[in-house]
């Protein structure tokens, strides 16, 4: 027994000191850990471990808050990256944001609808005569005398259109083979002259727009087939080539 107490006697100091050397060993391998572990993103467990056991110095639980704060950071940028995830699904949330994302960009466009619609379209100031139309003969000699106009051919009763807006100055049977002809004066020192219609639609001294119905395509007068004998006149019966005239104000009558 008493060589007993001195050991216990010896123990006791020798424990006693020995205590703080291996719990400060201990302490300084929790927290190497645990700063290795907070490093992989995975501490929040190993550093709250550390907080209860010891009083720790002032420095020490500075490190420890500031080490509880980036797990706390690393926990919540985890929690946050796979929150829109299955909860299984955790390492990779990349694929889920990549998938995520286009499918917010595939609805707008769908929604999207522009409407370039526009209600009045402008008329342009010069319009074909006689649209679609097989052109028969130009403007030129033809046959030893000159061929006035351009012979315009669709099937007989095809509309016939005022080339510009004008005025009605004669509408009727007129002489040398014209048969039923339509002359509009444009205000500009030009006229245009339609030809063998089967009918006339207008009067003279009516007001007519770009495009509106003169009368409809015939064979009245000195005409072989249903066409449109169209002029231009610069000065009445004074006839020029249509063709550059009207291709410079942007119709193209094909010769
Ligand atoms: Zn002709």
């Amino acid at each position: 027994m008493p060589e007993n107490s001195p050991v216990q006697n010896e123990n006791t100091p020798d424990a006693a000191a020995e205590q703080p050397k291996s719990t400060g060993r201990r302490n300084r391998l929790i927290v190497l850990g645990a700063a290795a572990l907070v490093a992989l993103g995975l501490g929040g467990v190993a550093v709250a471990t550390t907080g209860p056991d010891r009083p720790a110095p002032t420095a020490v639980s500075l490190d420890a808050q500031s080490r509880v704060d980036a797990t706390s950071r690393a926990d919540r940028s985890a929690r946050e990256s796979s929150a829109p995830v299955s909860p299984s699904a955790s390492p990779t949330p990349s694929p889920s944001a990549v998938s995520a994302s286009p499918t917010p960009v595939k609805t707008v466009p769908a929604k999207a609808k522009p409407k370039p619609k526009k209600t009045t379209k402008p008329t342009p100031a010069w319009v074909d005569p006689m649209p679609g139309a097989a052109v028969t003969s130009c403007y030129g000699q033809r046959w030893g005398t000159l061929h006035a106009g351009i012979d315009l051919a669709l099937p007989s009763g095809t509309p016939i259109h005022a080339a510009a807006a004008g005025t009605v100055v004669q509408a009727g049977d007129a002489a040398d083979g014209y048969g039923n002809s339509v002359f509009v004066d444009h205000g500009n020192g030009y006229l245009t002259h339609y030809a063998h219609q089967s009918r006339i639609a207008v009067t003279v001294g009516q007001t007519v727009k770009a495009g509106q119905v003169l009368g409809y395509e015939g064979a009245t007068g000195d005409a072989t087939g249903p066409h449109l004998h169209f002029e231009v006149h610069q000065g009445m019966w004074n006839q020029i080539d249509p063709a550059p005239f009207m291709r410079a104000r942007g119709v193209d009558l094909g010769c």
